[in-house]
């Protein structure tokens, strides 16, 4: 989508620090993290919201799960623990309308994101 920060990071049109990358997700650090690690989660196609996720297909909701573990495993926090959080719409606190998920970790969580 033109104007979508998130869907110019897949272009590469802006810089990230790339954590890991599938066929179908990309995971980078993110800009102002909230814990020690902070990695945001993205689908390659632009999906606004994650009420717009549509079943059927390829679930891209199992890509993004199965992203969580791997990025869990890179950073070293599977075992301590993480939490993994998406924002849906604005009462949700969803500032980039572009789905993602937050994988917090590296300390012990008390309100972030939550
Ligand atoms: P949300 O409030 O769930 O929409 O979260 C958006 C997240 O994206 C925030 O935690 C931002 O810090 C993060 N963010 C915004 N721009 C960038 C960027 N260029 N690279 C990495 N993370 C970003
Ligand atoms: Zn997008």
């Amino acid at each position: 989508m033109e104007d979508c920060i998130f869907c110019k990071i897949v272009k590469g049109e802006i810089p990230c620090s790339k954590v890991y990358e599938t066929e179908k997700v990309l995971a980078f650090d993110d800009i102002n993290p909230m814990a020690p690690t902070h990695v945001i989660i993205i689908p390659k196609e632009h999906i606004a919201t994650l009420m717009d996720v549509k079943d059927g297909g390829t679930n891209i909701v199992d890509h993004l799960v199965s992203a969580v573990q791997e990025v869990a495993k890179i950073k070293g926090i599977d075992e301590k623990g993480f939490r993994m959080t998406i924002n849906c719409n604005e009462e949700g606190g969803q500032i980039i309308f572009h789905l993602h998920v937050h994988v917090l970790g590296g300390k012990k969580l008390r309100d972030e994101l939550a």
